[in-house]
């Protein structure tokens, strides 16, 4: 937690559960991603947090921006962004849509199918488009399944259709899963995609971006690499790969420029137990899975939790939101221990929450209001 958000939640107090989000912290992690890749565009993935003061921060430092619908390419213009500095990157897109961020300005555009460039070039005509494939996430903690990307060989041809569709046939991109502990990935794909660049020149279409996608890591329960780590073991791969030739390379961060800004503010509502002699407690908090805390899905993001008796005698607990669903349960199977003095009205600080929160919570379910949202 940054001292401004600790100083904060001391100070206001502020209504359970609440998001409080030191915009200064992102622009931090804008400058230190930024030094660990110099020569790559920084697109924020908007669906990490969308909020109108973390756009308009980061449109200030210059930063380009990865929208997944025609809604956030909206929400980044109204921040202020140029809409040419808008990627519209999601391979699935209504043919509306794509028209609509055109009309706006929009030229860069993602696919991974024949269907969907042909929209492309029906809805958005000359615009840049790069092909999404399919590479290894192992070592990812919230790893995406085959829902995206398509094989190196469908899309060397998808890129030799795009320019006879008149489309700019621009890069290739992948995503190695999110939260990727590992930077092997990363390198295996660039030498994948190092191939495609080389049979397509030969075949005389010269693409010039490569779209690393997202997946850089952030500090929850356990280490993870250091993004300076990452970004040499990045540039490393393309100068094996691509030698003096580099292209243009684009990143398309989320969680790693607002996870660690953000801290959820939670009240414990109830301590109990499910037998006489049962060591686990039961630890019930007003916010859970449809509270926004959406990726403890599988218990695959184990958040850190600070609470007023810290330092104290623990013992083990089971955690779970508040409502009547028992797929609301957060944590049985990760070994959280929370302390023996902790009793319902505490409030407890989930750490590093800035990502993948607010718009994960649903609206009304149970009638519980989604948690508020503080930008400092
Ligand atoms: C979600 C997403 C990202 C951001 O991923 P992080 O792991 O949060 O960095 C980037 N690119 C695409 C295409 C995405 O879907």
């Amino acid at each position: 937690m940054t001292q401004k958000v600790a100083r904060y939640l001391a100070e206001t107090s502020p209504a359970t559960p609440c998001l409080v989000m030191d915009v200064d912290r992102v622009e931090q992690n804008f400058q230190r991603l930024q030094a660990a890749l110099p020569n790559a565009r920084i697109y924020y993935a908007v669906k990490a947090n969308p909020a109108a003061p973390i756009l308009e921060r980061l449109t200030g430092l210059g930063s380009f921006f990865d929208a997944a619908s025609w809604q956030e390419v909206q929400m980044c213009i109204a921040a202020g962004a140029a809409a040419e500095h808008v990627s519209y990157g999601n391979t699935i897109k209504k043919e509306r849509d794509i028209a609509a961020a055109y009309a706006a300005g929009v030229r860069m555009f993602a696919f991974d199918s024949e269907p969907e460039l042909r929209k492309i070039a029906r809805a958005a005509p000359g615009s840049r488009v790069y092909c999404r494939i399919f590479v290894e996430n192992e070592g990812a903690e919230w790893p995406l399944s085959k829902k995206f990307g398509c094989e190196a060989d469908m899309a060397k041809r998808l890129m030799v259709l795009a320019g006879e569709l008149g489309l700019d046939a621009y890069g290739i991109s992948f995503h190695v899963g999110s939260q990727q502990t590992s930077s092997a990935p990363y390198r295996s794909a660039i030498a994948k995609v190092a191939m495609v660049f080389t049979d397509l020149a030969a075949a005389g279409v010269k693409l010039r971006m490569v779209n690393l996608g997202g997946g850089y890591p952030v500090r929850y329960k356990s280490e993870v690499p250091e993004i300076e780590e990452i970004g040499a073991a990045v540039m490393g791969a393309f100068a094996q790969h691509f030698g003096n030739d580099l292209p243009e390379i684009v990143i398309e961060p989320g969680r790693f420029l607002v996870a660690d800004a953000g801290t959820v503010c939670t009240e414990v509502v109830l301590v109990s137990r499910k037998g006489e002699a049962d060591p686990v407690r039961w630890v019930y908090l007003d916010i859970g899975r449809f509270g926004g805390l959406a990726e403890t899905e599988g218990e695959a993001i184990r958040y850190t939790l600070r609470t007023p008796h810290d330092g104290t005698a623990d013992g083990p607990v089971t955690i779970a939101g508040p409502t009547c669903d028992s797929v609301d349960t957060l944590y049985e199977k990760s070994n959280y221990r929370l302390p023996m003095a902790l009793t319902d009205g505490d409030r407890i600080e989930i750490l590093s929450t800035g990502a993948y929160v607010t718009t994960y919570a649903s609206q009304k379910f149970n009638g519980f209001t989604p948690l508020e949202e503080h930008y400092i």
